[in-house]
């Protein structure tokens, strides 16, 4: 993973976020407070115009840019989360224009330890963490199977990855909400399928279409 990667990265799942900005939100409107979408699509926007006006120099620069820029930029639960896990992801890497697939992959799960640190979810919570977590599993074991590949695995594990986040996503459905706003209906959040869990998969589907198209 490269800085140029990095970047298309980010910006792929802001195309995906932005198109799919409306369903995201209908899901918000189920169990939330119909902004989801909005909340993300403004987010990575912005994440999108800070990495064009900036030249950072390292991968880890590009996310901690990101993450600051997601905190910054997105009331709402989720924008403070994946902030914080970007920024841990950016400063878990090693210095330098290029990290390698298990740097990167150190570095997805240290995210996701950072949004399970402000948020407190547990695995099962019907949350981000219910896509996050399956995510970096997935990405840890493809790696191993795939380290010899060209592209020292990124591609395999990046798909790997983006397969196991929409399982956890679609997983949530039957699940009730113990953490954020959908935790208040109780038992009436069984049944729907958990936005951030939702958007949590659109990011690794654009991290597996960029670093393996
Ligand atoms: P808000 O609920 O403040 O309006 P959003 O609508 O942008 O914020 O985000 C809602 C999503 O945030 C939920 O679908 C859920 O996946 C995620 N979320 C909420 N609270 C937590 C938490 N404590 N840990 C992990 N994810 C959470
Ligand atoms: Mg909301
Ligand atoms: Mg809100």
């Amino acid at each position: 993973m490269d800085v140029a990667l990095a970047k298309a990265w980010l910006d792929a799942a802001a195309d995906a976020i932005a198109a799919q900005a409306d369903q995201l939100t209908t899901l918000d409107a189920a169990i939330g407070d119909s902004d989801h979408g909005v909340n993300m699509n403004r987010g990575f926007g912005a994440v999108r115009t800070a990495l064009a006006g900036a030249a950072p120099d390292g991968v880890g620069a590009v996310f901690t840019l990101a993450g600051s820029t997601l905190v910054s930029k997105v009331g709402g639960a989720a924008g403070p989360l994946y902030g914080s896990a970007l920024r841990a992801l950016g400063k878990s890497l090693p210095e330098g224009p290029e990290v390698d697939a298990a740097a990167f992959g150190a570095g997805l799960r240290a995210g996701l330890e950072a949004l399970r640190k402000l948020g407190g979810a547990a695995p099962g919570d019907k949350t981000i963490v219910d896509a996050y977590l399956p995510a970096v599993d997935a990405y840890d074991a493809a790696l191993r199977e795939h380290a010899g590949d060209g592209d020292g695995g990124l591609g395999a594990a990046a798909r790997a990855a983006a397969q196991a986040a929409a399982e956890g996503m679609r997983a949530t459905v039957p699940l009730q909400a113990r953490k954020g706003r959908a935790s208040y209906l109780g038992e009436r959040s069984i049944g729907h399928q958990d936005p951030g869990a939702t958007s949590t998969w659109l990011i690794f589907q654009a991290l597996a279409d960029t670093a393996a198209p």
